[in-house]
């Protein structure tokens, strides 16, 4: 079995890790290029949301290199994650592909469900082996969130950003060939180490929360890397939502961490007290808990159509207004051109600069 999956940020480190610990064959598709989105483009519906299109051209491209099998995370509730992968299968074997699809259906209430998913995969693999396996990836998810987390800090306050830009892919690329735990620790440390190394300058620097759909958060390929864009303006930028807190939240039902989601409804509540589907509602929650504690702002990203995000923008509008909090909404499809994106970011930015240095209460920042 040759087994291939779709990209979603750095999480192809984790998926590939896992696999081989399942004594499988991994065809890792190739990085996301303009190539990857054509092709996803051509064959899938035009409303589709932007990530089904780049799932498709990932699939086509593991299947071109020799993958007879796919893997994909179900879902479910309202919005429409829970049929792409139903959806992207049909799609492929229109086109003529012949493959076996695994669908990873998050537990209703037993995690027992999931592992035993997870091992029906493998190739003779016991239970503790897979016990062992999950363990291992998990801790190399947290190591993936705490370079990420540092290079977004220390992006934003020093002075020389292309080497920050480069320690973090260097640790990726590292952690990518890292078998062992104490390898994973020795690379988190070393990226993390050499990131807080990095001279400073001295000039003003802006917090803005990054609030959205989970795909557009998570895959620079689909928001115009929108994180190091910022950081590079001198921006620090923290997320409504990291890789651990997905597959946590997502595919554990919150059972490897605390999660956060309940304070997180809770700041929601007053603005939108029930479930629309995505992370509608951690947009709405998360957005409030940044205005609290003194962000300059907030932008919400995703998809073009994402309906979880279209009503939470609608409630943003109140939002921004009672909480005092400027908010700006980016959608992105196949359609969105670089130069647009950043225009639009700089406009806000100098706005927020504007009114951090002449100490003005502006809330009506609001840029759609
Ligand atoms: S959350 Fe948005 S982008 Fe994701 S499947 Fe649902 S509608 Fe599409």
């Amino acid at each position: 079995m040759q087994i291939t999956f779709p990209h979603m940020g750095n999480v192809h480190i984790a998926i590939k890790s896992l696999l081989e610990k399942l004594k499988l064959d991994v065809v890792t598709p190739p990085p996301i290029t303009q190539k990857t989105l054509t092709m996803g483009i051509k064959y899938a519906p035009e409303f589709a949301c932007l990530p089904l299109k780049i799932n498709i051209g990932n699939f086509i491209e593991g299947l071109e290199n020799g993958a007879d099998t796919i893997i994909m995370a179900g879902g479910w509730g309202p919005c429409r994650f829970g049929y792409y992968a139903q959806v992207e299968r049909d799609i492929l074997q229109a086109l003529g592909y012949r493959f076996k699809m695994i669908i990873l259906e998050a537990p209703d209430s037993n995690i027992s469900e999931l592992f035993n998913q997870v091992k029906d995969l493998g190739e003779n693999v016991t239970f503790w082996e897979v016990l062992k396996a999950v363990k291992f990836v998990w801790h190399q998810i947290n190591a993936i969130d705490q370079m990420e987390k540092a290079y977004e800090y220390h992006l934003a306050y020093t002075s020389d950003k292309e080497s920050a830009d480069k320690i973090l892919s260097t640790g990726l690329a590292a952690l990518d060939n890292c078998f062992h735990k104490k390898d994973v620790d020795r690379v988190c440390s070393d990226t993390v180490t050499s990131l807080e190394n990095l001279p400073r300058h001295n000039k003003p620097v802006l917090k803005v929360g990054l609030v959205g759909e989970v795909y557009t958060i998570l895959e620079p390929a689909c928001n115009f890397n929108i994180i190091r864009f910022l950081g590079h303006m001198n921006v620090e930028v923290t997320r409504s939502i990291y890789l651990p807190d997905w597959v946590n939240d997502h595919l554990f039902k919150g059972m490897l961490k605390k999660s956060n989601r309940k304070e997180v409804y809770k700041q929601a509540a007053p603005y939108l007290n029930y479930w629309v589907g995505g992370h509608g509602r951690e947009t709405v929650g998360c957005t409030v808990g940044f205005a609290r504690r003194d962000f300059d702002g907030v932008i919400q990203i995703g998809p073009l159509t994402c309906m979880p995000e279209i009503v939470a923008q609608s409630v943003l509008q109140r939002v921004s207004e009672e909480e005092r909090i400027p908010c700006m909404t980016l959608y992105f499809d196949e359609h969105s051109g670089a130069a647009g994106v950043y225009t639009r970011l700089e406009a806000f930015i100098d706005m927020l600069e504007r009114k951090a240095a002449a100490g003005l209460n502006i809330i009506s920042g609001r840029i759609n």
